[in-house]
């Protein structure tokens, strides 16, 4: 499986993650980019882009799951976000 969090062309850039040499990571946006929310939240990002893309290029091991994001999403009540003690 190819992610963001592993090929070296992945870059957030303010609020937004993005793929250096220019594909587009997701349909639903204009410019093809990804929120950060979904870096935070320590989802797959595994576009189906990445998935085909040749210019893929590891930067090291697959990151474990537990080591992605920092925020927790609560699965009770209406959507609330805390941060994880640190
Ligand atoms: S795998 Fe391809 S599309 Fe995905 S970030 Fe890397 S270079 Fe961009």
């Amino acid at each position: 499986m190819k992610t963001l969090y592993e090929c070296e062309h992945a870059r957030v850039c303010g609020e937004r993650i993005r793929c250096r040499k220019g594909y587009l990571l997701s349909p639903l946006s204009r410019n093809g980019s990804l929120d950060i929310q979904d870096l935070a939240e320590g989802k797959p990002l595994a576009s189906d882009t990445c998935q085909q893309c040749g210019d893929f290029k590891r930067m090291g091991p697959p990151l474990p799951e537990e080591e992605r994001g920092w925020i927790v999403i609560r699965n009770t009540g209406p959507a609330t976000i805390d941060k994880q003690p640190q």
